[in-house]
């Protein structure tokens, strides 16, 4: 086999599982990440999380059944990622034991040095957790083009939306041709922290490590994994002067604190008397799921009367602790 037909055998048998799966359908409205842990389950591969010594993940074949061991020492990002690459192994049925290192060939196939079985696999998983029809889905539901899609700090959200690294997600794009690999290198040598500043300039968090929601009203009923302490900051347009305002007495403090709440002065009051209001709220440390519904109403009726509503779905877990797969998919949620 030649390393062109291990990326292109790995792509196809992705391709494969998705349309099997259902998942090609289910996620076309750019409203989920790939749920790379419910394809493990329904292929009924066992799932073990370890502090695995130097290695970010380990595929086990055995006769009757499948193994795979995935580290505990990466975020959930390179977890997803492991977890897709081992997969991969299964799906392609490579019958040795494999102790994976490191996953993710960077621009696909440029790694010095290839390993056939290892290719395939990491063709497998990039295609499998990133394929150019999921993208698409989530730039559009967005308003993201070409131009948008060239700009850090946007190809950063598109990379939260889709449970992925920054690094993953500048290379996704080329490989699916949005980008070629030079804007793609170039835009996966800055540091996601400038994005992340660049959208929060006014809330100093206790470190950058924490991601940085950027949700609209093109995000209203998503499904979005993140980290429990990340933080979501919300541009809400107001019509204060109909004496219409966002409520944000739902957010539930168990869950958030309101770390800032700000009014712009309206800069022309003949824009129908809208205010930019800009909530900034972070997730409280404990890992969990929870409902994000904001609505814009005035504070003296009710529900029923509202001008506008946001619901997210935050499942705002992190990474997974030692032991078996945790029950966070989110087609459960
Ligand atoms: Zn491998």
């Amino acid at each position: 086999m030649t390393k062109r037909d291990a990326i292109l055998n790995g792509i196809a048998r992705a391709a494969e599982l998705h349309h099997k799966l259902g998942f090609r359908e289910q996620l076309k409205d750019g409203s989920r990440p790939m749920d790379i842990f419910a394809a493990i389950e329904a292929l009924r591969i066992m799932v073990l999380f370890r502090p695995l010594d130097g290695l970010l993940g380990v595929y086990v074949p055995t006769p009757n059944s499948a193994g795979m061991l995935v580290t505990t020492q990466r975020d959930h990002h390179v977890q997803r990622f492991t977890a897709a690459h081992e997969l991969g192994h299964h799906v392609l049925q490579h019958r040795t034991v494999s102790l994976d290192i490191s996953v993710g060939y960077v621009g696909r196939g440029e790694k010095t040095g290839y390993d056939e079985q290892e290719l395939e696999a990491d063709s497998f998983a990039g295609e499998f957790m990133l394929p150019k029809w999921l993208i698409v889905a989530h730039a559009r539901r967005q308003g993201w083009g070409v131009v948008e899609l060239r700009r850090s700090e946007v190809v950063y959200q598109l990379s939260l939306r889709l449970a992925a690294s920054y690094q993953a997600t500048c290379y996704a794009l080329a490989s699916a041709n949005l980008l070629t690999q030079r804007e793609a290198g170039a835009l996966a040598a800055k540091a996601p922290k400038e994005s992340k500043q660049r959208t929060m300039y006014d809330v100093v968090p206790s470190s950058w490590r924490q991601d940085v929601w950027l949700l609209s009203d093109r995000d209203k009923g998503a499904q979005l994994l993140g980290s429990p302490e990340d933080f979501v900051v919300l541009n809400l347009e107001e019509h204060l002067a109909s004496g219409y305002e966002w409520d944000i007495e739902p957010v539930p403090s168990t869950d958030f604190e309101v770390r800032k709440d700000d009014r712009a002065e309206p800069v022309d009051a003949s824009l129908g008397g809208t205010v930019s209001r800009r909530v900034v709220v972070q997730g409280r440390a404990a890992p969990g799921r929870t409902t994000l519904r904001l609505e814009e109403r005035r504070p003296w009726e009710g529900s029923d009367s509202a001008l506008n509503s946001m619901e997210f779905k935050l499942a705002l877990l992190g990474k997974e602790p030692v032991g078996l797969l945790r029950a966070e998919r989110l087609m459960a949620a």
